[in-house]
C-alpha cells in the first residue's frame, strides 16, 4: 500500500508547499491538516489532486489533546496505511523583549509548538505501530540555535524543545525502523511573519542570510520530503538547517 503523508498546518506556508510537492516526490496519498482555515486546506487538497494524488482534509487544534485523538481516529477510518508525519503546525508571538513574555503568551506558544507537536507525534506513533511506520520530520527553526534575543525568545525556546524531542524520539523509534529528523528553517517567505507583527520583516532583514535572500516554502518542503524519502534511508536523529547559511 502506498505511503500516506500527514502534514500538520498543511493549509498555509511550508506545510502547504510540502503537500503540493508530495505527489511529485512519490506520495500518492496526502492528508492536509488544518487548524481553523478549512477553505485554504481544501484548496491545497485540490492542488494535490491535480497532481494525481489522493488528498484528504482533516482539522484539529493541535493544542487540544482531545482534538488530536479525534484527528487520528478520523485518519484511521479514512486512510489506514503506512504513515509519514510532517509535524509542522506552529505559531510565533509578536516581537518582544523579556518584559513582553507574559505567562499567557508563553503558555500558548508552548501549547501549540511543543505540547501540540508532542501529542501529534504520540498519536502518530501509535498509528504507525498499528499500520506500519514511515518517518517523522519535526519543523523546528534556526531560532532554536540563535536564541532570538528581543524578538521571540519564547518561540526560540519552544523550537529548542522540539530539537531535543527529536533526538529522544529518534532514539526510541530507531529499533522499530522509524526515522525521526527535524528541519530548522531560517527566514522563509510565509504569512507567519505578518502574524508575528512584522509585515516588513522580509524587507528589513531579507539581506541578512548569507545566501542573500529569504528562502521559499518550496525549498523547505524539498528538504522535508527528502528526509522522509527512502533516499535518506540512513538518516535519523538529524537536524537539518535550511537557513541560507544563517
Ligand atoms: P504559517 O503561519 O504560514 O503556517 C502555520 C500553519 O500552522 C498554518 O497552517 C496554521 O493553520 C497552523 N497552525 C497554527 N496553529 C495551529 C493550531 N493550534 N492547530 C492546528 N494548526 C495550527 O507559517 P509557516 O512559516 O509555514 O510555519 C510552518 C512551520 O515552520 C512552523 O512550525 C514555524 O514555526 C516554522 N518556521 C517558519 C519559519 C519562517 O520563516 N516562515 C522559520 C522557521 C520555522
Amino acid at each position: 500500500m502506498s505511503r500516506l503523508l500527514l502534514v500538520t498546518g498543511g493549509s498555509a506556508g511550508i506545510g502547504a508547499a510540502t503537500c503540493r510537492l508530495a505527489p511529485a516526490r512519490g506520495w500518492e496519498r496526502v492528508v492536509v491538516h488544518y487548524g481553523r482555515d478549512r477553505e485554504a486546506a481544501e484548496a491545497v487538497a485540490e492542488e494535490v489532486r491535480a497532481e494525481g494524488a489522493e488528498a484528504h482534509v482533516l482539522g484539529a487544534d493541535v493544542a487540544d489533546p482531545a482534538q488530536v485523538v479525534e484527528l487520528f481516529a478520523e485518519l484511521t477510518a479514512l486512510a489506514p496505511g503506512p504513515l509519514d508525519l510532517v509535524n509542522n503546525a506552529g505559531i510565533v508571538a509578536p516581537t518582544g523583549a523579556l518584559a513582553d513574555l507574559t505567562p499567557e503568551r508563553v503558555r500558548r506558544v508552548f501549547e501549540v509548538n511543543v505540547f501540540g507537536a508532542i501529542e501529534v507525534a504520540r498519536q502518530a506513533v501509535a498509528y504507525m505501530r498499528a499500520h506500519a511506520g514511515g518517518g517523522i520530520v519535526n519543523v523546528s527553526s534556526v531560532a532554536a540555535r540563535l536564541g532570538s534575543a528581543r524578538q521571540y525568545m519564547d518561540y526560540a525556546a519552544s523550537k529548542g524543545a522540539i530539537d531535543t524531542f527529536t533526538l529522544g524520539l529518534a532514539d526510541e523509534l530507531a529499533a522499530e525502523g522509524v526515522r525521526v529528523n527535524a528541519v530548522r528553517p531560517g527566514l522563509i517567505e510565509t504569512g507567519i511573519h505578518a502574524k508575528g507583527g512584522e509585515p516588513d520583516r522580509l524587507a528589513r532583514i531579507g539581506h541578512t542570510p548569507p545566501l542573500g535572500r529569504a528562502g521559499t516554502a518550496e525549498e523547505v518542503a524539498e528538504s522535508i520530503l527528502w528526509l522522509l524519502s527512502d533516499r535518506a534511508g540512513y538518516v535519523t536523529r538529524s537536524i537539518l538547517d535550511v537557513g541560507g547559511g544563517r
